[in-house]
């Protein structure tokens, strides 16, 4: 495919299930190329079928391990996945991947399976956007499950899982100190804990940890309280079970309208603010505008909000 492919014929790919044009559209929205809206309004009205899984932890708990035996078992179970790993770590390394992607390798060759890495090559805050736009674009292919894959537990992190039907947080034993660290922001985007590495010591006083820390939350009838699985992904242990748990919340959750309505709220408002930042920038004078701003306000000149009131006045 050479460059004057139309979004029409890409879309037109990406339906089709074309790899090659999913990289593509993948690739354009990751660069937030202008064409990439064009192609969302294409395909939007065709996504909304996949179910959206985040898996998130931090580095080294067997994040990607766990989620090539998910692949395996949902693949056993005739269901296409596809998988997005998202690395907002570094963020000016050019499309950086997440370290070692060779495991993956296990499903080299099946179109049933895609995989792909994202790394934020434009501005802060583009990477959620673009992890979004991607989602749509597996979900429009018609990939079954679409799993975004996150390292760590930072706000970037959280804001990408909660964009997904499911949250799954995966730990390991030993790290049950870092439940209190991580309550604030985990406790309540988790839909499902894993506790990986469940052949090492501890795995049972983590897994009681995490039960304990729930118990302070308060579940009213019929909420879900999330359940705390072991496994062992390095053999595929607990795997089938923790699907099991998947497909159960989708069954009672997914299509809540309350979460469906304030999932696409906030795409929406963080449609029109990053929209308006992208305008903004267009325009040469307004990028060194608010390269000028920031330094003022790093030298206290100007607070935020009056510096944002003018440019806002700039931009009319
Ligand atoms: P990620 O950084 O969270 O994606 O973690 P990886 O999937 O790369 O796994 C990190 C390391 O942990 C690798 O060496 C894995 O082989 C290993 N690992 C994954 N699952 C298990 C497990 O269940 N038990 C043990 N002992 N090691 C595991």
């Amino acid at each position: 495919m050479k460059a004057h492919v139309t979004t029409e014929s890409l879309a037109e790919g990406i339906l089709a299930r074309d790899h090659r044009a999913i990289a593509r559209a993948i690739t354009m929205v990751e660069n937030e190329s202008p064409k990439g809206p064009m192609l969302i309004r294409e395909l939007f009205g065709r996504s909304g079928r996949a179910q959206i899984i985040g898996v998130t932890g931090a580095p080294g708990v067997g994040k990607s391990t766990l989620v090539d035996c998910m692949t395996t078992e949902w693949r056993r179970r005739q269901r296409t996945v596809g998988i997005l790993a998202i690395d907002p770590t570094s963020p000016f390394s050019g499309g950086a991947v997440l370290g070692d992607r060779i495991r993956m390798q296990s499903h080299a060759g099946d179109p049933g399976v895609y995989v792909r890495s994202m790394a934020s090559r434009g501005h802060l805050g583009g990477l959620a956007q673009a992890t979004n736009d991607a989602v749509v674009i597996l979900d429009a292919a018609g990939l079954d499950v679409v799993i975004v894959e996150t390292v760590g537990v930072g706000q970037g992190e959280v804001d990408i899982v909660r964009t997904a039907d499911v949250s799954i947080v995966v730990m390991v034993p030993g790290a049950g100190d870092d439940v209190q660290a991580i309550k604030a922001g985990i406790m309540e985007i988790a839909d499902i804990f894993v506790v990986n590495k469940a052949d090492r010591e501890g795995a049972d006083r983590a897994v009681n940890q995490i039960e304990a820390a729930l118990m302070l939350q308060v579940y009213g009838p019929g909420e879900w309280c999330p359940p705390v699985f072991k496994a062992e992904a390095a053999r595929g242990t607990g795997v089938a079970e923790l699907l099991d748990a998947v497909a159960q919340f989708g069954e009672r959750y997914e299509r809540n309208r309350d979460r469906l309505r304030a999932r696409a709220e906030v795409r929406l408002r963080e449609t029109l603010s990053r929209q308006f930042l992208v305008r903004l920038e267009r325009h040469d004078d307004m990028r060194v505008a608010l390269q000028e701003a920031v330094e003022r306000i790093v030298r206290r000149d100007v607070d935020p909000y009056t510096a944002a009131a003018e440019i806002m006045e700039r931009a009319g």
